[in-house]
């Protein structure tokens, strides 16, 4: 099979009920990762892909994995390894919609924090795969409560981030304990040489596979980016729609129904505009790009294919308002504006896990992409009010108003007012249906401009209040730990957020971390269990002190006793770096 031979999804061997799904979900064509992934995936073979997330990675490896199921079997045959719970039931949930068709499908996540004695019922009914974070597949697998002598296929996603995270010791174990006649499938944004190692002990002669990101220039185009945050993305495009200075704008999302239930949404929030996809007719299709040149339709939703080499010179802006799944869609996007010499903007929404997908797209583009704030309330208001006064002045301007001006002193004789009052009540009944006060909605965003790596928790130190205790873990220096790997396994098993933990202190055999003081027993008995480089944490209280940032200046905050006595006999004490705080 050639690269890119795959142009839709009637050429890929998916079954039936999966090419239905894929239809009812609207996918017009499959990404490039699907288009390279599905076929030798259904052929059997193992694959070594490289490819970001939110490049429809989960169907790549889901229709042809879902495809040779055999359903009669109540074992799992599918395993998915993911370096985060989150990512675990994301995976899980589109597992389960891929597979809608697929009588007595069943799939069950499986990750750390989650009730173990559900887990265990749910596997015993049986099901066909399982999606998990690798700390807890390999709890299962010492229990003897996950049985992988059915195994067919394995998927390990984000690899790098398993490594990142420290799992990738578990994830070699892991593997070790699968039929040796399974097939793998290994997906990492980058492949960094430890990864490289797992694929080449577990992988039997892997199609290799890379989304390219070309690089390209768009010069004319400024481009920014809003992180979806504390607001809905259709509200975000509302306001962006009010506030900016627009002649016309097309929109990006994913799938032909989007196209349309945008397109919607907008027109029931008084924007006209108009869906743009494959499965409309040509002629229709003709009959939008024409309205939009005339001028007499200045919003169009799209999709990539049926965008594909349109030119039209009013487009001000384009707003990716799905993230693109490779930066070449995205360079093809926005090359829809700035045509011929003319200036245009580029925006993209963002949600916190496609911001991978952003730093490909700057790299692609070797152009940095902003950080945009929302228009704020203010902003909205402010620019109302400027249409209004134009609204005004064009009236005054064009209109005979005598009939009107003497209405109005009619009206003051009669009843003693002032013009001032009687225009300001006209000026209200004049914008009651769509007030100039924009009002209600969630808070206005601020700052959206986040570092582009993670910042260790300890930076991020929690605010002034947090109350921490310090507890000890057994996993130290000489298993090859570092503080990444404990901050990944905790904020990962135990559901904390990694502004939840502190300090880390790293000892030869053990290492002390600061966790907030009031850990509830069930989660303190739940990292008892995590293991991290390959080292049950059995995590413990050390001496339980409360730190209070406030009370007690960071430097001069007692350190735990505890850990000078564990400390090497006559080593050095441990250094009592202060907090970092913000
Ligand atoms: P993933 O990279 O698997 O997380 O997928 C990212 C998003 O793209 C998900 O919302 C999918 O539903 C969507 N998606 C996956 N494949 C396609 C496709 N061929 N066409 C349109 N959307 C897709």
């Amino acid at each position: 099979m050639t690269e890119d031979a795959v142009v839709s999804f009637a050429q890929l061997a998916i079954l039936p009920a999966l090419h239905k799904v894929v239809d009812e979900l609207g996918y017009e064509t499959p990404s490039p990762i699907q288009a390279q992934s599905i076929p030798p995936l259904l052929e059997g073979r193992d694959l070594l892909g490289q490819a970001q997330t939110g490049t429809g990675k989960t169907a790549a490896f889901s229709l042809p994995l879902l495809s040779r199921l055999d359903l009669s079997v109540k074992s799992p045959q599918i395993l998915v390894l993911t370096p985060t719970r989150e990512l675990a039931l994301q995976v899980a949930e589109a597992m389960q919609t891929y597979a809608r068709h697929l009588p007595g499908f069943q799939v069950l996540p499986v990750y750390g924090g989650q009730n173990m004695s559900q887990q265990l019922r749910q596997l015993q009914r049986g099901v066909h795969a399982v999606v998990g974070t690798p700390g807890r597949i390999q709890d299962h697998l010492r229990r003897g409560t996950l049985k992988l002598d059915k195994l067919t296929s394995v998927v390990v996603d984000e690899a790098d981030e398993m490594l990142k995270m420290g799992f990738i010791e578990e994830v070699d174990q892991i593997l070790e304990h699968t039929p040796p006649e399974r097939q793998t499938a290994l997906f990492s944004a980058t492949m960094p040489n430890e990864v490289l190692r797992v694929a080449r002990r577990h992988l039997k002669d892997p199609i290799e596979i890379r989304i390219k990101s070309k690089t390209s220039t768009v010069e004319t185009i400024s481009q920014r980016f809003w992180q979806v945050k504390g607001l809905h993305k259709l509200d975000a495009l509302t306001r962006i729609l009010e506030a900016e200075e627009i002649e016309a704008m097309l929109i990006f999302v994913r799938t032909k129904i989007a196209t349309v239930e945008l397109a919607e949404k907008l027109e029931g929030r008084g924007f006209s505009s108009a869906p743009l996809n494959g499965d409309m007719t040509q002629a229709l299709r003709e009959k939008t790009i024409e309205r939009l040149k005339n001028g007499t339709l200045d919003i169009v939703v799209a999709t990539d294919v049926a965008a594909r080499g349109l030119d039209v010179k009013r487009i001000s802006h384009v707003v990716n308002y799905d993230i693109p799944y490779d930066t070449e869609s995205y360079i093809h996007r926005i090359g829809r504006t700035g045509r011929a010499g003319r200036e245009g903007k580029a925006i993209l929404f963002v949600a916190p896990r496609e911001r991978r997908m952003l730093y490909a797209i700057e790299q692609a583009t070797r152009q940095p992409i902003t950080p945009m704030s929302l228009p704020s309330r203010k902003d909205i208001t402010d620019r109302r009010i400027t249409l209004f006064k134009e609204q005004i002045a064009e009236a005054m301007e064009s209109q005979d108003l005598e009939f009107f001006e003497e209405l109005i002193d009619s009206y003051q004789d009669e009843f003693d007012v002032g013009h001032r009052r009687i225009a300001a009540t006209l000026a209200y009944l004049a914008q009651k249906d769509k007030p100039l006060q924009l009002e209600g909605g969630p808070v206005d965003e601020v700052s959206v401009a986040e570092p582009a790596s993670r910042p260790s928790p300890v930076e991020r130190k929690a605010g002034e209040t947090a109350e921490l205790s310090r507890y000890r873990i057994e996993v130290g220096r000489i298993h090859g730990v570092e503080p990444r790997h404990i901050v990944g396994a905790i904020s990962n098993e135990a559901q904390l957020s990694s502004n939840d933990i502190g300090q880390i202190k790293l000892y030869d055999t053990f290492s002390l971390v600061d966790l907030p003081a009031d850990l509830p027993r069930e989660t303190v008995r739940l990292l008892q269990d995590v293991w991290v480089c390959g080292q049950r944490l059995q995590l413990s209280v050390d001496k339980g002190k409360i730190l209070k940032y406030k009370e007690k200046p960071a430097n001069k905050r007692p350190f735990d006793k505890g850990a000078d006595r564990r400390a090497k006999p006559g080593g050095k004490k441990p250094p009592q770096k202060p907090y970092k705080k913000k």
